[in-house]
């Protein structure tokens, strides 16, 4: 895709410093505006959601949208898969520029195929400049990144390097050079490699950057030249904002995104929750029974974005949860989610039948110098496994004292199988889950 124009590029930040301000009413009448596009083009042109919507009662322009809309039914996962094809459009209408593919694996490993348009791509992009603006980054300063990249352009020990940023920034700014190394690369060589390139801004999976502090922590390494660490693809953890600041003495700045719905919501610069990306998606928060949530409720994510009119996706479940959160204090009026809790996150079936997230286990980890990376995983409903990279192995007593403090925040006495091994494996979508499930869950 050849780089937008600076001019389209600043016009939309201004019209989004304006929308974050915006009284909550006249932001979702807008969104309704939009919606009414999205499903008169999605009843027309995607066999998929032609079928739902007539099936709920839609009935076209006729239909009051506001009062129709939670009788949408929520679309899964399994459905978008089994739709194929039909879950695309057949045609687009004018200017929303070329289509693109691309497919996610999510944490299941069942691939689903996906298909977004130029301005979906352009208002993602635009979102992505919008929270580096909001934390004040300076463009002119060295970008690195250390990411998925399935090319294998960026392997070890050159990486990747461009001389500007791309992207908005890249259009709109003179920037720095901008570097890439692949994520499968050892923590060391990594650590090396970004030594070598002396970055200001650091991007990577927030897994990836717990093994680089870390590295960093055991060696002495400091980076002075450090000053803010961008995440994203996985759930940030309380500890891994505490662990940077004591190593680098640097904030974490995290955007919330799925790969088939885009930027969902921003990290606040002033306070602690994440805003909802609600120009590009109508984000809803619902419970077990469908029903919204409140101020915090945590609840199923359900994403239907804007401007992707290549693949309607309305009132998708994407397997997250998050909780929501009160008006922020600082001043955007954006609605808010103060806790994102993401699929690669998963919960554990415990004995009373509840589904529950473990509460921080990270936190407990991190008391047991020994353990350089763990992964906890439900094998069945009663043996919950621990994988464990150590220095050196726990003794009997640790490991018993391990398993008292783990109960609590598993949510249950679970008997623990401690396994060894000498590396974790990331999944096939490049990300690390640190907590797995293998008892299914109920769709
Ligand atoms: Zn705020």
């Amino acid at each position: 895709m050849p780089p937008p124009p600076a001019a389209n590029v600043l016009a939309l930040q201004a019209q989004l410093q304006a929308s974050e301000r915006w009284p909550l009413p006249d932001l979702r009448r807008r969104q309704f505006a939009q919606l009414a596009l999205l499903l008169a083009h999605a009843d027309a042109e995607a066999p998929l959601q032609h079928g739902r919507l007539r099936a709920s009662g839609y009935r076209g322009a006729e239909t009051d949208l506001e009062t129709f809309w939670p009788h949408i039914p929520i679309l899964t996962r399994a459905e978008l898969q089994a739709a194929d094809d039909a879950a695309f459009a057949v045609r687009l209408p004018p200017g929303h520029g070329k289509i693109g593919g691309s497919a996610t694996s999510g944490s299941t490993g069942m691939p689903l195929r996906l298909r977004k348009t130029e301005l979906a791509q352009f208002m993602a992009d635009a979102q992505a400049l919008r929270l580096q603006s909001w934390h004040g980054l300076d463009f002119t300063a060295t970008l690195a990144g250390v990411q998925h990249d399935p090319s294998g352009n960026s392997a070890y020990p050159a990486g990747f390097s461009a001389p500007g940023w791309g992207g908005h920034a890249g259009a709109a700014f003179a920037t720095g050079s901008a570097h890439r190394l692949g994520v499968p690369t050892p923590v060391a060589e990594q650590a090396e490699w970004i030594a070598r390139i002396e970055p200001a801004y650091l991007v990577s999976f927030p897994s990836n950057l717990g093994g680089l502090a870390r590295h960093c922590r055991e060696h002495g390494l400091a980076w002075p030249w450090l000053r803010s660490v961008f995440t994203r693809g996985e759930v940030v953890d309380p500890a891994l904002r505490t662990l940077c600041r004591e190593v680098w003495n640097v904030p974490v700045v995290d955007c919330y995104s799925a790969e088939e719905a885009g930027v969902l919501a921003l990290q606040c610069p002033d306070a602690d929750c994440y805003h909802v990306a609600a120009e590009s998606v109508l984000l809803e928060v619902v419970d077990e029974a469908g029903r919204a949530c409140g101020p915090g409720e945590t609840g199923h994510v359900l994403v239907t974005p804007l401007h992707n009119f290549a693949m309607p996706l309305i009132r998708c479940a994407i397997g997250d949860y998050a909780e929501v959160g009160s008006p922020c204090a600082c001043g955007r009026t954006l609605p808010t989610l103060t806790r994102i809790l993401g699929r690669s996150r998963a919960r554990l079936l415990l004995p009373s039948g509840e589904r529950r997230f473990p509460y921080n286990p990270a936190r407990i980890f991190s008391r047991y110098p020994a353990i350089q990376q763990y992964q906890i995983v439900q094998r069945s409903p009663e043996l919950v496994e621990l994988r464990l990279v150590v220095r050196e192995r726990l003794g009997a007593g640790a490991e018993a004292d391990l398993t008292n403090v783990l109960a609590n925040a598993l949510g249950h006495a679970f008997p623990l199988r401690f396994v060894y091994v000498d590396s974790i494996p990331r999944g096939p979508d490049g990300k690390f889950h640190d907590i797995l499930c293998e008892v299914p869950e109920p769709d």
